[in-house]
């Protein structure tokens, strides 16, 4: 059996090598670059083909994909977002996918990013910088167990989020559209409204669909109690960027750690230091004290990094001699 996996990163080939030497009898191939057109012929004599790509795949590689006989693809990610899901049914191909690869990496980035704000590091550093070593009632904090945090969904992140501030024995106030009965242990459900009006620290932790786009506005923003800090560790089309800079410029948000932005894709993964950025959001966001944007990093732990890639080769091994796989995606 051969596998060529596309995408590998200087830090996947420690994972690589080890599971390489678990499964001496398959033939991995792989590569730091994606997939094109051009490239098709090293998937030759392959019987499956792993990509962790966030640009859409070109329809006609999954007909040479067909063509060649590949069987079944893997998406080192959760989203399969980059993919024409309705062709690879029809081509019959499968696609596996990595739902849940380290929430309590997203977790402990939350926790790390509420706390840098909540002690007020950012302006301590600051001063510091400027050798000015005065303490005075800006920088005064209070401690995690007198705060309320608000957790925005309590999937697989959020739950592991909520269970991260609950051992500090902070109060966790909680809103899904499905409560969970596991998260009843620790989080109090309330309304969407009451979790804006008592929250210290706002976390989100829902998925991007039509429905909750912007849904952290001006009107939201309008109905937190005074000087919140939110993070967004999810999608950044969930968040109206421009409205948390009118928030932050009013004191009426306290400060925002961004994971994630909406136009992301035009600068995640990229070095751009020596280029120019045209998007003026972006560069006002990066350039504030009270934002920490980080480029879609919150995942990044060697945990998230092993699970993603040996999950994948595994998963993909059982569909090769099984048929069949947990983490099929189903497409209709
Ligand atoms: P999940 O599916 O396990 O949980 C999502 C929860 O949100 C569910 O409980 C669902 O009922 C709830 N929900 C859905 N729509 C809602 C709405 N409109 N209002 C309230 N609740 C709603 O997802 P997850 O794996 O915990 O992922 C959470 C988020 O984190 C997703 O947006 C995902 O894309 C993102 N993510 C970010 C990173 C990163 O590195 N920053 C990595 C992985 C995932």
């Amino acid at each position: 059996m051969k596998i060529v996996l596309f995408n590998i990163k200087k830090e996947d080939e420690k994972f690589l090598e080890i599971w390489k030497k678990e499964n001496i009898d398959i033939e991995v191939d792989s590569y730091p670059f994606s997939l094109s057109i051009d490239k098709i012929d090293l998937v030759k004599g392959a019987n499956s083909v792993s990509f962790s790509q966030v640009k859409d795949v070109d329809d006609q590689i999954y007909k040479k994909l067909k063509e060649m006989n590949i069987k079944v693809i893997s998406q080192r990610s959760a989203g399969v977002d980059m993919h024409n899901l309705s062709l690879i049914d029809e081509l019959g191909i499968s696609l596996i996918n990595v739902p849940r690869y380290s929430p309590r990496a997203i977790a402990e980035y939350v926790l790390a990013t509420a706390m840098y704000f909540q002690r007020n590091f950012n302006t301590i550093l600051k001063r510091t910088k400027e050798f000015n070593f005065f303490s005075d009632h800006t920088i005064l904090s209070k401690e995690m167990r007198s705060l309320t945090v608000g957790v925005l969904g309590t999937g697989n992140i959020g739950l592991t989020s909520a269970k991260l501030f609950n051992s500090l024995g902070v109060e966790v106030l909680a809103y899904d559209i499905y409560e969970n009965n596991q998260a009843k242990k620790i989080v109090n459900y309330v309304s969407l409204d009451e979790l804006y009006k008592r929250s210290d620290i706002i976390t989100i932790h829902v998925p991007l669909t039509n429905e909750n786009y912007h849904m952290i506005d001006d009107e939201a923003i309008s109905k937190m109690k005074k000087s919140p800090i939110l993070i967004n560790a999810a999608r950044g089309g969930i968040v109206d960027a421009k409205a948390v800079l009118r928030g932050l410029d009013s004191k009426k948000l306290k400060a925002c750690a961004m994971d994630v932005y909406e136009d992301e894709f035009n600068i995640v993964g990229k070095d751009l230091s020596e280029k120019a950025i045209n998007d003026q959001l972006i560069k006002q966001i990066i350039e504030r004290d009270d934002i920490m944007y980080t480029p879609h990093i919150a995942y990044f732990t060697e945990t998230a990094v092993d699970n993603l890639l040996t999950f994948a080769l595994d998963e993909t091994l059982e569909f090769l001699k099984t048929g069949n796989s947990k983490s099929l995606v189903k497409i209709k």
